[in-house]
């Protein structure tokens, strides 16, 4: 079972402000719960890029969104939150999925019609796949809104996921 649940439905090596949110429609994806750090911003930073500011507006015309951060600084997530306007947990102890199944019901969609978009394969993606969400990997995001040069911790994920036989 941990074969399945390591592997992203949709490995996308992009960051999150280059999906294409068309994708996610013609799934019939209705909702979306964000990873924070890494995802939509650096850990080390508080305000968004304009890009992913972008990216989120346009997100938000067809889907509902939710913030869902590991992160213990409610002060930090909450910030950030405002900076867009959605809903946010922090503290939410991915991959343990009580955090995660609270957002579902606040959400009032079929966990198949949401997605979960994150930079980490034993959090995010974990998480996602044991509730049974569509689940999706992006690149970690640098400081100017694009991916990452440093994505130590994703590879490190990924050949430890390889063991396991989840990817090649
Ligand atoms: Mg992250």
């Amino acid at each position: 079972m941990i074969r399945n649940w390591l592997k992203p439905d949709w490995e996308t090596g992009l960051g999150i402000a280059n999906l294409p949110i068309d994708r996610f429609i013609n799934l019939g994806i209705k909702a979306l719960i964000l990873d924070v750090d890494g995802t939509l911003l650096p850990r080390q930073e508080k305000k968004l890029h304009s890009s992913v500011i972008l990216w989120i507006q346009e997100a938000k015309l067809h889907l509902d969104l939710h913030l869902l951060s590991n992160n213990p600084s409610k002060k930090r997530i909450e910030y950030i939150s405002k900076q867009i306007n959605i809903n946010f947990t922090h503290n939410a102890a991915k991959p343990s999925s009580r955090a995660l199944r609270k957002a579902l019901i606040s959400l009032q969609q079929d966990p198949k019609h949401i997605a979960i978009i994150g930079d980490r394969i034993f959090t995010d993606i974990l998480v996602g796949n044991r509730l049974g969400l569509y689940t999706v990997l992006v690149q970690p995001i640098g400081s100017n809104g694009k991916t990452s040069k440093n994505n130590t911790v994703q590879r490190l994920e990924q050949s430890i996921a390889a063991i396991f036989g989840a990817i090649k």
